[in-house]
């Protein structure tokens, strides 16, 4: 069953001088199936869910560009859901291996989330002589630059 709409014919509404209309009729009809009247026989547009051509072939087009984001998203969630569950299950198995003191520390923390530092509080834990060997070597080894060395204060 193709789009349906009701129509309205101005022939029949003038014999029964009421207006008349005639519900659920196939969009595509041109007369009138009461007095066959083709002229004052109209198209009401008054259903919500009457989708006409035009609308449908947009529907089409936002669906077509939609599809590739959304595919996006779903493998981004799949992506987090695996990255939950492996590393449940790497914390499941690390408390399975750990001492039973370490357990303790565990269960006291309430839970397996990781603890986050902030970047700052982590740059402090770092000693001096270890910041300036990783200046020294691995700064050139990762950006290819070379730094010029401090040979003497
Ligand atoms: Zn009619």
């Amino acid at each position: 069953m193709g789009p349906r709409a009701d129509f309205s014919c101005a022939h029949c509404s003038k014999k029964s001088e009421r207006p008349f209309i005639i519900e659920n009729l196939p969009v595509k009809c041109l007369r009138c199936p009461i007095c066959n009247h083709k002229r004052g026989f109209v198209r009401l547009f008054n259903a919500v869910n009457v989708i006409g051509g035009n609308g449908r072939t947009v529907g089409k087009i936002i669906d077509q560009t939609l599809i590739p984001s959304l595919d996006k998203q779903a493998a981004q969630k799949q992506g987090a859901e695996n990255w939950n569950k492996a590393s449940q299950e790497a914390m499941e198995r690390a408390y399975h291996v750990a001492t039973p003191k370490q357990r303790e520390q565990i269960a006291n923390q309430g839970s397996y989330k990781p603890s986050f530092m902030p970047a700052a509080a982590a740059l402090s834990t770092i000693s001096p002589e270890s910041k300036q060997a990783s200046r020294d070597l691995n700064y050139h080894a990762l950006t290819n630059r070379t730094v010029k060395p401090l040979w003497h204060q």
